[in-house]
C-alpha cells in the first residue's frame, strides 16, 4: 500500500548548509567547484543503481503542481528512492511496487539458492560475483558480472574528468594524488589504490570522498557498494583533540588481539574532524552520516587501516534539532543533564574508532575471507552493534588514562539510550537500528536499563551498563571471528527482535523529529 508521506515530511528538520570558504586560496576554490561537480554526478550514478524508474518518476512529479505531489517530490529528495526507508521501505509513489532487495544491482527475482547453486557451478565467477564493484545481470539463462567501470562508463567518465581537474589546480600533496588515482578507478574499476591513497588525504585544503563505498543498501546479500561523495572543510582545532585520543587506540587493540588471537595492525589511525560543504549520492539522503570509517576494503584494513572522518555539522544538527527532544521525552530528570553534546561526540568517536578493531578475515576452505562474505546480510547489524560496544571499552580506556572524565563516560551511556529509540523510530531494520535491539535487549536481560513503562522513561544504571556492553563486545568478537553464518543467525533471532514495550513507546514518539536534511547552498 502506498503510504502518504507528508506527516514524515513534515518531521524532517531541513537546515542550511553554506560554509565560508575564504580559508582557501583561488586555485583551491576552483579545484573545490571540480570536486563539488564530480560530486554531484555521484547523485546520477546512484540513483541508476538504485531504480532506472527515479528520473522519469522525479519529472513526473515536478510537472504536477498538486500538494500531494509536491510533498512527494520533496521526500524523493530527502529518501533518494520512492521508498520510505524510516517506515519500513514502503512505497510513497503509485505504481513502483515493494523494494526490490538488489535494488538495480541483480537481476529481478533471483533467489539466495539459484545464487549459490550458480557460484558452485562458475567456481571461477565467484571473485566477480561477490565485488563490491559489479552489478549482476542476466544473460539468457545466465547470470553475468558487469564491472561498474562499464555499467556506468558515461557518468564515471565525465566525473574522472571533473577530479582530473580538481587535481590540475592542486598542489603536490595527497588529495592531488588521490584525484589522479580516482579518476583511473572510476575507468578500471580498480579502487584498492586510490582506496589505499585516500588513506593518505588528511582533509587540507578539503575533504574529498568519492566513489562506490557502503553496502547498506544491497539488502539481498550486502556484497554491492553504492557510489557517494562527500566534500567538507577541516575543523584542525577539533581534529586534534581527537588526534590525541586515536594516539591511545594500538594499545587498546593489542590488548584485545591477545584476548582473541589476532595480529594486531598497530598503527595510529589518522581521523579529521570536517565541516560540510557538500554531499552527494548514498551519502546525500536518508540517514545522515555524522562519522564514517573507510576504505571498508579489508584487506586494506589489514595493510594499511583506514581512515576515520566526523562530520561536526551533521552532529551538531542531529543533536540540537533531533536528538535533544527524543532525550526531553525518554530520559528522567536527573539523567538529562548527561545529555550533552560533548558525550554524545565521545560515543560517536569511539564507535567510529571500534570499526577498525578486531581482526579482519579468516582462513575459509582454503582461501582468506572477510567477515562479510561469510556473515552475509548479518554483518551489517553485526558490525554496527560490535562498533558500539566495542566503542564502550574503549571509552572505558580512555577514561583509565586520564582522557575522558567518569562523568563523560557514565554520561555517554544515556546519549546511546537516547540513540537506541531514536533509531527504532525509523526503522526496526536498519542495520544500526537493528544492532540497537540486540544492545538494549542485553541490556534489559543483565539489568542494567528498563523501561518503566508509567512513566514513559529509562532506568539506567550507567555501571552496570558499561559492564554489561563490554561483555557484549566480547559476545560480537567471538561471532564475528568464528565466521559461522547459522551461528550467527541463532544470535540475531535470539537478540534481536523487537521487545514488546518497544512499539508502544515509538508509537507515542511520532510527534518528535524524524531526522535532519540538509539544503547544500553550491
Ligand atoms: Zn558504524
Amino acid at each position: 500500500m502506498v503510504i502518504d508521506p507528508k506527516p514524515t515530511v513534515e518531521r524532517i528538520r531541513f537546515f542550511d548548509v553554506e560554509e565560508d570558504l575564504s580559508r582557501l586560496s583561488e586555485n583551491e576554490k576552483k579545484a573545490l567547484v571540480h570536486c563539488i561537480a564530480a560530486a554531484k554526478i555521484m547523485t546520477e550514478v546512484y540513483q541508476e543503481q538504485f531504480d532506472q524508474r527515479i528520473k522519469g518518476i522525479r519529472e513526473k512529479l515536478a510537472a504536477d503542481t498538486s500538494e500531494r505531489a509536491q510533498i512527494a517530490l520533496k521526500y524523493l529528495n530527502v529518501q533518494g528512492g520512492p521508498w520510505d526507508a524510516f517506515n519500513e521501505e514502503r512505497p510513497f509513489v503509485e505504481g513502483v511496487g515493494e523494494r526490490p532487495k538488489g535494488i538495480n544491482l541483480y537481476p529481478k527475482n533471483v533467489t539466495k539458492e539459484a545464487w549459490d547453486r550458480w557460484l558452485e557451478n562458475h567456481p571461477g565467477d565467484r571473485v566477480a560475483f561477490e565485488s563490491p564493484y559489479t552489478k549482476i545481470i542476466r544473460d539468457g539463462d545466465s547470470l553475468k558480472a558487469v564491472s561498474y567501470s562499464a555499467a556506468y562508463a558515461e557518468p564515471l567518465e565525465r566525473a574522472a574528468h571533473e577530479l582530473e581537474l580538481a587535481s590540475e589546480k592542486l598542489d603536490a600533496g595527497p588529495l592531488k594524488m588521490f584525484l589522479i588515482s580516482r579518476a583511473a578507478a572510476f575507468r578500471s574499476n580498480e579502487y584498492r589504490h586510490s582506496d589505499m591513497e585516500w588513506i593518505d588525504t588528511d582533509g587540507t585544503p578539503f575533504e574529498v570522498t568519492i566513489g562506490p563505498y557502503e553496502v547498506y543498501a544491497d539488502q539481498f546479500l550486502s556484497y554491492k557498494a553504492m557510489f557517494e561523495s562527500f566534500i567538507a572543510l577541516p575543523d584542525p582545532e577539533a581534529t586534534k583533540e581527537l588526534q590525541a585520543f586515536a594516539e591511545h587506540v594500538p594499545e587498546f587493540d593489542t590488548e584485545l588481539s591477545k584476548q582473541f588471537g589476532y595480529t594486531p595492525k598497530g598503527a595510529a589511525i589518522p581521523l579529521e574532524v570536517v565541516r560540510d560543504v557538500y554531499r552527494g549520492g548514498e551519502a546525500a539522503f536518508g540517514r545522515m552520516f555524522v562519522a564514517y570509517n573507510l576504505p571498508n576494503d579489508r584487506k586494506i584494513h589489514e595493510l594499511k587501516g583506514s581512515k576515520k572522518v566526523f562530520s561536526r555539522t551533521m552532529m551538531e544538527a542531529k543533536f540540537s534539532l533531533v536528538g535533544r527532544a527524543f532525550a526531553e521525552r525518554v530520559l528522567k530528570r536527573e539523567d538529562l543533564q548527561h545529555y550533552q553534546f560533548r558525550n554524545r561526540l565521545l560515543f560517536v568517536l569511539c564507535h567510529e574508532l571500534a570499526h577498525g578493531l578486531g581482526p579482519g578475515v579468516r582462513m575459509a576452505g582454503g582461501r582468506e575471507v572477510s567477515f562479510e562474505i561469510l556473515l552475509r546480510e548479518l554483518h551489517s547489524t553485526l558490525e554496527e552493534a560490535k562498533a558500539d560496544m566495542l566503542g564502550v571499552s574503549l571509552l572505558r580506556h580512555f577514561a583509565k588514562k586520564g582522557l575522558v572524565s567518569e562523568e563523560e563516560l557514565l554520561g555517554s551511556v544515556a546519549t546511546e539510550v537516547v540513540a537506541f529509540v531514536q533509531g527504532w523510530v525509523a526503522s526496526y531494520t536498519e542495520a544500526h537500528a537493528k544492532g540497537s535491539l540486540i544492545e538494549y535487549n542485553w541490556l534489559k536481560e543483565h539489568g542494567a536499563v528498563s523501561y518503566d513503562v508509567e512513566n514513559g522513561v529509562f532506568d539506567i544504571d550507567p555501571l552496570k551498563s558499561l559492564d554489561a556492553m563490554t561483555a557484549l563486545g566480547e559476545e560480537f568478537m567471538k561471532v564475528q571471528f568464528e565466521g559461522n553464518y547459522d551461528k550467527a543467525k541463532v544470535f540475531m533471532e535470539r537478540w534481536a527482535r523487537v521487545p514488546p514495550e518497544i512499539p508502544p513507546l515509538v508509537e507515542r514518539l511520532k510527534d518528535l523529529p524524524l531526522e535532519v536534511h540538509p539544503i547544500f547552498k553550491v
